[in-house]
């Protein structure tokens, strides 16, 4: 079993944003993709609305995005397939088809999806026999042959119009007179000579011998016979990723993965992203954003993970991954003050990075009564006992802090026996030194 900090399952364009992000912030990761690495880009001929690209080939963008995040140093590795994803304690554990296992501390989950079937008598016969769901892979086969295409989505439009460069005639079948495609792509095929809008129209059955001859078409209540060598279904979509997951993992009716704005679903260490998450617009440019900000947050967790465990290795993964989804980090530079004496006391402090002093007031004025270094934890005396804060912590480098509220605060104790005996140690201890007063 391989250990990673992260694991990215899918090496389309949010896959590789992730993989890009992880791998400039030196995170231990590594992507594995089922094909090859591109996703839906590789099923595309022309992006034409991702910035700064004018006109570019999807192929050509998937490699400049894999390129890209090779270049940082991120380990892809395509051709492997997830077959699942569990949690075990606060790692994650991936299992592949070919058996063997990783372990992370989180994954981001960008499969995509697969191409919803038409459902009709002779589309399963003749897949791969005049059938395709993908233009770019097989247009070129039906050079000077009669197509179709089914839909009226963008996709349906935009590989229409790759199919042109091959087809004699197209005909776009689509169930309503409207097409819900961008109007910039409607102009173009529409508006091609060779390409005939059947509509309002449903595909009854698809057939032919060892290749397909025909579809039957239903309009207006009756059916027409029509003559194709090609059939090209792009009716939309259906999302994969939830069937990774044997626990239950919060999608919609229709299977998206459901996230917050973070990109994480209901399962701590376990992001969404790109198609296979629940959103308004499936485009390459969300799926990218979408990637910066899981990882970004991917990043944070991991981190604040670690420092849990280091300082409470009592406490069990559950309790663990809760608190961190809790907690906030704070950053101080040097003088800034952390908690303030005489303050009401409403968190729990872990210092991640940097150094503090804790420090009294008496009747000599302030002085230090001890000081704070990364891993110690602060804060609960005040929390323990009800009282305001009974010192002020100044920072004495810049220093980052996790703050725990006092709802985690409280969980965390009550949830380890051992866990609430070393925080209350530590108060008693550190009451002892400053003389009883209650509170930080
Ligand atoms: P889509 O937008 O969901 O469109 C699916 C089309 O198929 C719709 O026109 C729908 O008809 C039709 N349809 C659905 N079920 C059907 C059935 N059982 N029988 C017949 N027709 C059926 O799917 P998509 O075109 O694959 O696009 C998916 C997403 O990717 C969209 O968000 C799209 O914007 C995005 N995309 C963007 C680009 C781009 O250039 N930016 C390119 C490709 C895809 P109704 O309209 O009647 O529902």
């Amino acid at each position: 079993m391989a250990d990673h900090d992260l694991v990215i399952i899918g090496g389309g364009p949010a896959g590789l944003t992730a993989g890009l992000y992880a791998a400039r912030a030196n995170m231990k990761a590594i992507l594995f993709e089922a094909k090859d690495i591109g996703g839906e880009l590789l099923n595309t001929d022309l992006i034409e609305d991702y910035p700064g690209y004018e006109s570019i080939t999807g192929r050509e963008l998937a490699e400049k995005m894999g390129a890209h995040a090779t270049k940082f140093g991120l380990k892809i590795q395509p051709y492997s397939p997830v077959k699942k994803i569990s949690s075990d304690g606060d790692w994650k554990v991936i299992t592949m088809e070919d058996g063997t296992t990783h372990r992370a501390h989180a994954v981001i989950v960008t499969v995509g999806g697969e191409p919803i079937k038409l459902g009709v008598p002779g589309e399963e016969e003749f897949h791969g026999r005049g059938v395709s769901y993908c233009a770019v892979c097989d247009g070129a086969f039906f050079k000077g042959e009669d197509l179709a295409v089914i839909g009226g989505g963008d996709s349906a439009f935009q590989e229409g119009l790759f199919l042109t460069r091959f087809a004699r005639k197209l005909s776009l079948v689509h169930r309503r007179t409207d097409f819900r495609a961008q109007a910039i792509l409607q102009d173009r095929l529409l508006g091609m000579e060779q390409v005939t809008a059947i509509t309002p129209a449903t595909v009854k059955e698809i057939g032919g011998d060892t290749q397909v001859r025909w579809m039957d078409v239903e309009r207006n209540g009756s059916i027409e016979r029509i003559s194709v060598g090609g059939v090209f279904v792009f009716i939309g979509f259906k999302p994969v990723g939830r069937h990774l997951f044997d626990e239950h993992i919060d999608h919609d009716e229709n299977g998206y993965l459901l996230t917050d704005q973070y990109m994480r679903t209901n399962i701590p260490g376990v992001y969404a992203c790109g198609d296979t998450r629940a959103q308004l617009a499936k485009q390459v440019t969300t799926a990218v954003g979408d990637a910066t900000t899981a990882v970004l947050h991917a990043e944070r967790y991991i981190e604040e993970l670690k420092h849990m465990r280091r300082s409470f290795p009592e406490a069990t993964s559950e309790v663990l991954e809760r608190e961190v989804e809790r907690m906030t980090v704070k950053r101080y530079l040097a003088g800034q003050t952390i908690i303030r004496e005489g303050d009401p006391a409403d968190s729990f402090m872990i210092m991640t990075k940097g150094a503090a002093s804790v420090r009294q007031n008496g009747p000599n004025g302030e002085r230090e009564v001890s000081t704070i270094k990364p891993g110690d934890f602060f804060g609960e005396i005040g929390l323990l006992s009800g009282t305001p804060r009974n010192a002020t912590i100044r920072a004495t480098a810049p220093s980052e802090v996790l703050v725990l509220d006092a709802a985690g605060f409280r969980d965390l104790i009550e949830n380890s026996t051992e866990t609430k005996q070393r925080v209350q140690t530590s108060m008693e201890e550190r009451l002892a030194k400053v003389g009883g007063k209650t509170g930080s």
